[in-house]
């Protein structure tokens, strides 16, 4: 299982560089690394509190021009949250229910988004569709009064 998540995450790291033309940086590999799998919407400086702990030299910057780097070539999303850029290794397009008691923001899928897309399409050219959510999620509403 661990071997088999190694092993995709370098083959998705070596495909990025290659095709992007990017060095092959400890920077970057951290960053592709902390973002696999990911399903936590991570701010910029999330991320960086927790990439710190493995690269200490590590700066806010070179954090968010990785991340932007990432989001230009459409390899990760980046959105606005109530003011907030977050980071999304989730390209599929795909919802977001935000729990308004935890903060914690979950994905789910939905072809609500394309029927939103096809709606808007006589308005103007659709580039991404946003679904929000907000709600109170299952683990808060387990442990509601307990
Ligand atoms: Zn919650
Ligand atoms: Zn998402």
């Amino acid at each position: 299982m661990v071997i088999n998540m190694v092993a995709r995450l370098e083959a998705a790291f070596q495909e990025l560089c290659k095709k992007n033309r990017w060095r092959r940086t400890a920077q970057r590999r951290a960053v592709v690394e902390y973002l696999f799998g990911n399903t936590d919407h991570p701010t910029v400086e999330a991320a960086w509190m927790e990439l710190r702990k493995k690269l200490p030299e590590l700066s806010l910057d070179s954090v968010y021009r990785i991340l932007d780097e990432l989001a230009e070539a459409g390899h990760i999303r980046r959105f606005e949250n109530c003011r907030v850029i977050r980071y999304d290794p989730e390209t599929k397009p795909h919802g977001h229910f935000f729990c308004r008691r935890c903060g914690r923001m979950y994905d789910f899928f939905t072809d609500a988004a394309d029927g939103a897309g096809e709606a808007c399409a006589e308005l103007g050219d659709v580039s991404t569709v946003e679904l929000h959510v907000n709600g109170i999620c299952n683990a808060c509403l387990r442990t509601e009064g307990g």
